[in-house]
């Protein structure tokens, strides 16, 4: 290959920081300037030219650009500034460029399956250049974070998790493959946005949807196999609940909205009953919020606390309320309810909003996953530091807009006594001459070590086992020093250590469970998982 094709693929090319040799050898005398940087002063300067950047989204814009541009590069910034960039990859930013996906769009990313490839989705499998492809990440764009319908637009959320898988677990970059399934979008602004770069129609539903997803999931198969993981994000919870329940017994599928989130929050959960003292089952939880996100945090803390207490999950369930948009759910709506939330119907009159529900139901943990900001007002926090010494409060609505509270109202309105986490980064708040560092509950912990646990493993089904493992292994990363300073999550700073202790308990699991298939079992996973995992470092070419 030439010199020149040589600087303009990404997975290859390394800018400045080609060596005399690899100029020489590979044809690039002339076509760069004399001097030649290390790895190190690249990143450097990134980093500089990042910083002067005040606009989130213009930093986006620059990530992606050095994505397409230096992959390498673009991983080692990611993973050696994690903390900073983050917020700028992943939400909240990603959110906006998704709004504003059809101004800012470029180079295309990820593969797009459109109701026009209804019966040549295999066809357009192939077209993808890589063959060995470990990790699908695909979309419908129909619930981008807690912003809505963005249609086709959604592609950015597939794409930016796959670089976390990659920067947080080690997946190489050529083994993920982002997807968007556009079946249209019901979001009128963009139909009449003529920059709207998805299929202009309402979108397709029932049998024509059903029909070409399936289509999708048995292509994937064919093309790579049984052990390719495929993790449904951002599907809106009609459509999230049945392809979860169709598929996890015939495919390794992971939905991160779901399963990540109550993995995630979980372990929070568990990790604040180590700073507060308290026993798990003892607890009473409200949830704001009662779709993918809250059904299934609810689902596997009742599920831990049957494990922990020996009942019947039917029986822990009774210590977790929910309310969705009509209210309290309780018995007498039964009839009504979807069928993900009726487990949660308890015996209890009436109750149609969030304070009321809190005075009745008294929780320990109130939790917010409505996807609506502001719904925790001053009046059902106040209550919530009344109930309890230290009342635990999860606001998880991203992004920053539509968090239920701030970090800052938290920490006021509980006189600086909750324990706050919330899905969207806040900054440390000051109260009363301290300084409280609120956690982040995003799913960023746990779903690149998730995966690479499946994958290192060869694991062919998931199971809500290997969710519990990973929470497990997610709280015991959390130290002494973390707790002092009110952390019920680590820093991400050590992510991929984390990440690697994630997947050993994943990967362990799934070996006790019989559904390993890469044999022998390694004897120390820990190890296995970190040396599986992508290094940023250039090559050098010779
Ligand atoms: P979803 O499936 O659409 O569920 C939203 C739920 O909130 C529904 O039950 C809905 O009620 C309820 N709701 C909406 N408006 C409400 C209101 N004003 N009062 C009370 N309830 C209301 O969405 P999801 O996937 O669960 O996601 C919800 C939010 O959680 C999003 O903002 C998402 O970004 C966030 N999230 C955070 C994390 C994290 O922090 N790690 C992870 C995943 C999701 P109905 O059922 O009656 O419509
Ligand atoms: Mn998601």
């Amino acid at each position: 290959a030439s010199g020149y094709s040589l600087l303009r693929d990404p997975r290859h090319n390394k800018g400045l920081a080609f060596s005399e040799k690899e100029r020489d050898a590979h044809y690039l005398s002339g076509l760069l300037p004399p001097t030649v940087l290390t790895q190190e002063l690249q990143e450097k300067r990134f980093m500089r030219t990042l910083r002067q950047y005040a606009v989130p989204l213009q930093k986006y814009i620059a990530m992606m650009d050095l994505q397409e541009r230096n992959e390498r590069l673009f991983y080692k910034l990611l993973i050696d500034h994690v903390e900073e960039l983050l917020p700028v990859v992943y939400t909240p930013t990603v959110g906006e460029a998704c709004q504003k996906y059809g101004s800012i769009f470029r180079r295309p990313q990820g593969l797009y399956i459109s109701l026009k490839e209804t019966g040549k989705v295999l066809e357009v499998l192939k077209n993808w250049p890589e063959r060995n492809i470990q990790v699908i990440v695909v979309t419908d764009g129909e619930r981008i974070l807690g912003l809505g319908d963005l249609g086709c637009q959604g592609m950015g959320i597939p794409v930016g998790k796959l670089s976390l898988y990659t920067a947080l677990g080690g997946l190489r970059p050529s083994a993920c493959l982002p997807i968007t399934i556009d079946v249209g979008t019901n979001n009128e602004e963009l139909l009449n946005d003529e920059f709207y770069i998805g299929l202009r129609q309402k979108r397709a539903r029932g049998e024509e949807y059903a029909e070409l997803l399936e289509e999708f999931m048995s292509a994937v198969k064919q093309n790579y196999g049984e052990k390719i993981l495929i993790q449904f994000e951002d599907f809106a919870n009609h459509n999230a609940f049945d392809l979860l329940t169709k598929y996890s017994s015939s495919h390794l599928v992971f939905n991160d909205d779901i399963q990540g989130t109550a993995s995630v929050v979980l372990a929070g959960v568990i990790a604040a009953m180590k700073a507060v003292g308290g026993k798990l089952a003892d607890q009473t939880f409200l949830f704001l919020g009662a779709g993918e996100a809250g059904t299934g945090i609810a689902e596997l803390i009742a599920l831990e606390m049957s494990k922990q207490t020996q009942e019947p999950v039917k029986e822990t369930r009774k210590k977790i309320w929910l309310v969705d948009s009509k209210g309290l759910i309780v018995s007498s709506r039964m009839e009504s309810l979807q069928h993900f939330k009726q487990p949660w119907a308890h015996e209890h009159e009436p109750i149609k909003t969030l304070f009321d529900a809190v005075n009745a139901i008294k929780p320990t943990v109130l939790i917010g996953t409505s996807g609506v900001g502001r719904t925790f007002t001053e009046e059902v926090i106040r209550s919530m530091a009344e109930i309890n010494e230290k009342p635990i409060i999860f606001a998880l609505s991203n992004p920053t807009s539509q968090s239920e509270c701030t970090a800052e109202e938290a920490y006021t309105w509980t006189e600086g006594r909750a324990i706050f986490a919330s899905g969207s980064p806040f900054d440390p708040v000051e109260y009363n001459g301290k300084v409280y560092v609120p956690g982040q509950g995003n799913n960023a912990y746990i779903f690149p070590g998730f995966g690479l646990g499946l994958i290192m493993s060869g694991s062919i089904r998931v199971n809500d086992d290997m969710l519990l493992a990973a929470s497990e292994a997610l709280a015991s990363q959390v130290t002494q020093e973390n707790f002092d300073n009110g952390l019920i999550y680590p820093p991400f700073t050590n992510i991929r250590k984390i990440s690697a202790h994630i997947a050993a308990k994943v990967a362990a699991k799934a070996y006790e469970l019989g559904l390993a298939s890469r044999l022998p079992r390694p004897d120390n996973l820990v190890q296995f998982a970190e040396s599986c995992m992508y290094s940023p470092v250039y090559r050098s070419y010779r």
